[in-house]
């Protein structure tokens, strides 16, 4: 199986993905210049994490009042979400198993844990989303990796001002970079790199703004814990230095460095163009095929980087194989979904050529 997997073979799963095509060669440069061996108190360890930063704030737009940070995944950050910025109550709003798992994490750690929640493959209409009074922190999944439902920009503007006193936490996994955010919108945002930056997975990327700080200092003052070496006062102080609290994944925050950098010039507008224009291209496809459709029925609540279709009429297994025959591997449904559906990754090293390979392919099966 290994070598039938070997080299061409396009992987169109939503995470891990397909590595950014340029990964194999900054791999080798990485190991020459000693980036897993050098200290991680050392200047040359400094440099590095200092260019990643900058190369995530011209590719995302990162204002100088948001802190960029880094840990294990973002499955961590959920955790220290939650501990830095939320001393009782938080309200999650839940649409799948990732969106989910942010919620169950708060009742794990003992938060008062609210949520609003809706079927699978629908999204969020900001008018009827009611937070009560009293609760500390917003959790919303942007793109919704489970089910392909995304929230629009504007919704986020929408909730921002309807709750300007609460932080706003975005999970932003599987969309960043796609989405222009605006970080006036929310106050912190996390994504991990095996999605859409094309990277091995390993690294959580945390970007948290200065109303993040003063509420984790506040809840230290007040005697709550943080937790131990992943707090925000922890990570700020050694991100002065250009440092990690621990030993990091330097690896890891080499090879960000390095494709946010490749993206940079390439150009965010162009990647954005792309992905729409690679989206647009799936989902007229699902439309086409009579066995083929959505998942999520409202236009505007479809993610543009994880397509996710139903199959009618036969296992989602037999689509899955026939692509594989073609060396693209799409990912399959989450969870209960599995049989019925397929999700197909839309990100910036998947070039328009396999889409409409497989858009092709799909439309004569
Ligand atoms: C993949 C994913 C996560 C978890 O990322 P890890 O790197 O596995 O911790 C969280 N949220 C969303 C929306 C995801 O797609």
């Amino acid at each position: 199986m290994c070598t039938l997997l070997f080299m061409a073979t396009s992987f169109l799963t939503p995470g891990p993905s397909e590595l950014y095509y340029t990964v194999a060669d900054h791999l080798k440069v990485a190991l020459r210049e000693h980036v897993c061996e050098i200290s991680h108190r050392s200047k040359a360890f400094q440099q590095i994490m200092a260019h990643t930063t900058a190369q995530l704030r011209e590719l995302m737009g990162v204002p100088d009042h948001f802190h960029i940070a880094f840990t294990g995944s973002a499955t961590e950050i959920w955790e220290r979400i939650l501990q830095n910025l939320c001393a009782e109550t938080s309200f999650h709003l839940v649409n799948g198993s990732f969106s989910k798992k942010f919620y169950d994490f708060a009742r794990q750690l003992q938060r008062k844990a609210l949520k609003y929640e809706v079927p699978l493959g629908q999204g969020f209409w900001p008018h009827e989303i009611d937070v009560p009074a009293g609760t500390e922190l917003l959790c919303l999944t942007q793109n919704e990796t489970s089910t392909g439902v995304t929230m629009p920009l504007a919704d986020l503007a929408t909730l921002r001002q309807k709750y300007p006193h609460l932080l706003i936490a975005v999970d932003a996994v599987s969309s960043a970079p796609y989405p222009a955010f605006d970080f006036a919108q929310f106050d912190t945002l996390f994504f991990s790199v095996q999605k859409c930056f094309g990277l091995p997975a390993g690294l959580g990327v945390w970007l948290f703004n200065d109303r993040c700080v003063a509420k984790a200092e506040q809840l230290a003052a007040q005697g709550h814990s943080l937790g131990t070496y992943h707090t925000i006062p922890s990570l700020l102080s050694n991100l002065q230095k250009n440092e990690t609290p621990e030993t990091p994944n330097m690896l890891g925050i080499y090879l960000l460095g390095k494709v946010a950098e490749d993206l940079n010039r390439r150009g965010i507008k162009t990647i954005r163009q792309e992905t729409d224009y690679k989206a647009s291209l799936m989902y007229h496809a699902l439309e086409q095929h009579p066995q083929l459709s959505a998942f999520v029925g409202e236009p505007t609540h479809r993610s543009r980087t994880v397509v996710v279709a139903n199959v009618l009429g036969r296992p989602a297994a037999d689509l899955l194989a026939l692509a594989k025959a073609q060396q693209i591997i799409v990912g399959s449904g989450y969870g209960s979904l599995k049989d019925s559906q397929l999700r197909i990754a839309n990100f910036p090293t998947h070039s328009k050529e396999v889409f409409e390979k497989l858009a092709d392919l799909l439309l004569a099966s």
